[in-house]
């Protein structure tokens, strides 16, 4: 699959055993330029039979020791190599990735290309520091550990961050020895099944790295239940998550599970203002809302409500929305038809629960009555009280709620009414009132005075209904390795 200058795909096909692929039955599916509602290409649409081959080739990879056989040295330094190819093919990758999910080229650009390469260059680096332990274990014998990968683990992604999703898991499990399977969302394949022949002309061996297309319901399915997998990585919704999580305990394998959030961004009265309208614009909007780690709930102190209020509407109707591939845009559509349709829904349930709505409300772009795409326009809403269905459930779109508070406590009560638990922020200048209501926000990931800042080191997931287990820093890696203890006797 490749991107010509003329911004045209060639069609994509399953990536098995270093080899793209038709799927068994012929079936294609068309993928959809969100910003323009026109077909980019068509990509092979795999099924069971597709998947079952996928886990039979990185089985063979693993057991031939094609992948865990490697010396550290060896291993460390192919997952280097394909951060150096992922720079190589760069303008070519960030290009897919914003015809494909409608982010605007600055981002892709600037963070998710970048970032994928960086995280392969740091669990590369990783590979020769997975050390085990010498433990005393009695006076007549003594054990040692080694940490082992688990063997063939099956990766399902959503369709907001399809590259660095799915990065945040291929590169650990690499780096750990396993071989991998992957299912990205329907809806944006693309930079997936590009990242797969990239990684096999880095060197990577046959079977290591696969990728099969399709429908959640049947593919996604099959890899919750194959009793090949020893380990499923999914990110996606709650809803998903929780059936996966019961599927999977057939075969007790091991799941990690990244799911919904509805961050709650609460900006005291001592806070920076100009400072907490930028990273609130920024918790709310990002890609479009589209991410799961958002700050959709402002919580204002009351003495500085009104004026936050007037803040974020402006910004609203001040951000420039439009083309993704215009270096401008700061705001791109939504990905696909369904999440446009989930939004406009949400906003009239606001509306009907008596939100007082302070900009946007509306899909399309503001001013161009003509224009194509799934936009939406950025809309804030005041005046939502913690009990309103727009204040609880995950719209996952450019919608952002504020809700007044008096106190610390309120404030913390209010944060912590949600079902979800991932990511929360808080802007204040005492650094005791920082410190204090970080610890007491139950969320996976907690910004001060910031929201959304990370590194290959900053480890994240969920609390509560927004899932089990780490992604990214030394704890990502941890989840695709077991441990063995073996015991020497001494005397
Ligand atoms: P989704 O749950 O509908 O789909 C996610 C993936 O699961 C897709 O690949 C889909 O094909 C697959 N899938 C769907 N049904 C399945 C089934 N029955 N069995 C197996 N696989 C199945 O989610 P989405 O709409 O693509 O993404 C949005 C959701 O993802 C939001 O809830 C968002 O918060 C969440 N998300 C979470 C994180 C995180 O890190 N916690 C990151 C991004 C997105």
């Amino acid at each position: 699959m490749t991107i010509q200058a003329s911004e045209t795909v060639t069609d994509g096909q399953l990536f098995i055993h270093g080899k793209s692929l038709p799927a068994a039955t012929g079936e294609t599916r068309a993928v959809m330029n969100p910003a323009t509602e026109e077909v980019i290409c068509r990509v092979a649409w795999g099924t069971v039979a597709d998947l079952d081959q996928a886990v039979s080739a990185a089985q063979g990879a693993f057991d031939s020791g094609a992948w865990p056989g490697l010396t550290f040295k060896e291993r460390g330094k192919l997952l280097l190599r394909i951060a150096d190819a992922i720079e190589e093919h760069a303008e070519e990758l960030a290009l897919l990735e914003s015809l494909d999910v409608g982010k605007p080229i600055t981002f892709t650009r600037g963070f998710d290309v970048p970032a994928a390469a960086d995280l392969f260059r740091y669990y590369g680096g990783m590979v020769e520091t997975l050390e085990g332990a010498a433990r005393p274990a009695g006076h007549r014998s003594m054990s040692y550990t080694r940490r082992e990968p688990l063997g063939v683990v099956g990766l399902i992604t959503p369709f907001n961050f399809p590259l660095n999703l799915a990065v945040n898991k291929i590169a650990p499990a690499l780096a750990a020895g396993n071989t991998v399977v992957h299912k990205p969302a329907e809806q944006t394949p693309l930079s997936t099944l590009r990242l797969a022949e990239i990684m096999f002309e880095a060197g990577l061996p046959a079977g290591v790295f696969n990728v099969v297309t399709g429908d959640g319901s049947t593919v996604g399915a099959r890899l919750a239940e194959h009793p090949g997998i020893r380990k499923l990585a999914f990110t996606g919704s709650t809803a998903v998550g929780k059936r996966l999580a019961a599927t999977a305990a057939d075969t007790l394998k091991r799941v990690t599970l990244e799911l919904g959030g509805k961050g709650a961004n609460i900006v005291f009265a001592d806070a920076d203002l100009d400072a907490a309208t930028q990273w609130a614009f920024q918790a709310a909007f990002f890609n479009t809302g589209q991410f799961c780690m958002s700050g959709p709930r402002l919580l204002v102190q009351r003495p500085v409500y009104d004026e936050m209020v007037e803040r974020m509407a402006a910004q609203a109707d001040a951000v420039p929305v439009g083309d993704p591939l215009d270096p401008q845009t700061i705001l791109g559509p939504l990905a696909h038809r369904a999440q446009l349709d989930r939004v406009a829904e949400y906003v009239s349930i606001a509306r009907a629960e008596g939100a007082k709505l302070r900009a946007g409300g509306s899909a399309g772009i503001a001013g161009q009555p003509d224009a194509r795409g799934f936009y939406f326009q950025p809309t804030v809403f005041s005046d939502v009280t913690p009990q309103m269905r727009i204040a609880r459930e995950e719209v996952f779109g450019p919608v952002l709620t504020i809700t007044p508070f008096d106190t610390d406590d309120e404030a913390v009560a209010i944060a912590n009414s949600s079902p979800f638990g991932l990511a929360a922020g808080l802007h204040t200048s005492s650094l005791r009132r920082a410190h204090q209501v970080a610890a007491r926000l139950e969320a996976g990931i907690v910004w001060i005075n910031s929201w959304a800042m990370f590194e290959n080191t900053t480890s994240f997931g969920g609390y509560k209904e927004s899932g089990y287990g780490r992604e990214l820093g030394p704890e990502g890696i941890e989840e695709y390795l077991q441990v063995k203890t073996i015991v020497v006797n001494t005397e």
